[in-house]
């Protein structure tokens, strides 16, 4: 089996102490790992709230970090579940399999550690069945995906519309190009970026701000996304009304109420050279992804098959950097970072939720 690892080659990876921001995504305890927590830690094993049948750690209080952290430390290091082990890396099955590095985690960030390419390709050694398994399921579902398209009038090799964003990645990051993009993706023709026309009529902030408050929109605080900060604070931003409130989880599940950041002061922030130019290699990450096209798929079934492939994936495209860039406002209103910093920042903010999106293959 073919796998593609084009998304982490090149890449390293170092786990930063005292960091724990995987250890608070519920681990899922895969049915051969089940024996060794049902004797040795059976009130730690619960069902999944994600996974139908299947079975999970349990979070402290029902809603922080995994109940075997400690001191921002594994206590089961030598028998932490696969999902543990896998973390940055995420196997994502669609119609192939193809690795995914999560640009939430900080160790990414580094320029130092491990070989990536290295790391995932022993791991997808050791879960070859369970990835074969995963495809088996998933790459029927592709294929039918692609005949409703065609019976419906609206399919396109995907690679012309990752190749329309690559060939136009200066229009993904700054606003008014981002306004062009969502008019063009809007209207009824094929959207084509080679000649883009005037945004009339969209309003780049309101859009943004719709995009990034649906993102963080929760009743439950614990469902909301998390942004590990420098100092490895685990911060939670959720809507409240007119405002966001910011929030910090600490190491026994409680939270702690920071402040309320009126929703209408935020902004989308201006972007310095070296802030675009991380903005635009994370727009090319995006491009590459398998699990962003799964993304765009889910979205065309949800809606109809009513629109072009083209304008779905490029709309999406454009709104996920509309939410990004709205997040980024919120963290310069919240920390005061700004530039390259910033970006980085806000990109590990929104990427475990841009991975977290529902697909119509999915993570294995
Ligand atoms: S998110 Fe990355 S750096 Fe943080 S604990 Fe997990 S692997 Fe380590
Ligand atoms: S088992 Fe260990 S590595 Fe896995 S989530 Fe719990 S504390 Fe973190």
């Amino acid at each position: 089996m073919e796998i593609d690892y084009s998304g982490v080659d090149g890449f390293t990876v170092d786990c930063l102490p005292g960091c724990g921001l995987c250890c608070l995504c519920q681990p899922e305890v895969l049915p051969l790992e089940r024996a060794y927590f049902r004797k040795n830690h059976p009130k730690a094993m619960v069902r999944s709230r994600t996974s139908p049948g299947g079975f999970a750690l349990a979070l402290k209080k029902g809603r922080g970090s995994c109940v075997f952290l400690d001191g921002r430390k594994c206590g089961i290091y030598e028998n932490r579940p696969t999902f543990c082990r896998q973390f940055p890396f995420h196997f994502y099955s669609g119609d192939r399999i193809s690795v995914e590095l999560d640009h939430s985690c900080r160790g990414v960030w580094q320029g130092s550690g491990a070989d990536a390419g290295i790391e995932a390709r022993a791991l997808a050694r050791d879960s070859m069945d369970r990835l074969r398994s995963a495809l088996s399921q998933s790459a029927p579902v592709y294929g039918e995906f692609r005949e409703i398209c065609e019976d419906a009038g609206i399919w396109e090799d995907p690679s012309l519309a990752r190749a329309q964003v690559s060939d136009n990645l200066g229009l993904f990051t700054e606003p008014s190009g981002l306004a062009s993009v969502m008019a063009v993706s809007m209207g009824d023709a094929r959207a084509d970026l080679s000649a883009p026309p005037a945004p009339a009529g969209v309003d780049i902030l309101g859009e943004a701000a719709d995009a990034a408050l649906g993102s963080l929109a929760s009743n439950d605080p614990f469902e909301s996304p998390v942004y590990c900060g420098k100092d490895n604070s685990w911060n939670l931003f959720t809507v409240r009304g007119d405002e966001v409130e910011w929030s910090v989880l600490d190491d026994d599940g409680d939270l702690h109420r920071r402040r309320g950041i009126p929703a209408g002061e935020v902004r989308i922030p201006p972007l310095d050279a070296a802030a675009a130019g991380i903005l635009s290699g994370y727009v090319a990450t995006l491009n590459s992804r398998e699990s962003f096209l799964g993304s765009v798929y889910y979205a065309v079934d949800e809606f109809g098959y009513d629109e072009h492939l083209a304008n779905a994936y490029l709309g999406s495209m454009a709104v996920s950097v509309a939410d990004l860039l709205w997040r980024a406002g919120l963290l310069e209103r919240a920390l005061g970072l700004s530039g390259a910093d910033l970006m980085r920042e806000a990109i590990m903010f929104y990427d475990m939720d841009r991975l977290d999106s529902p697909t119509i293959g999915g993570f294995a």
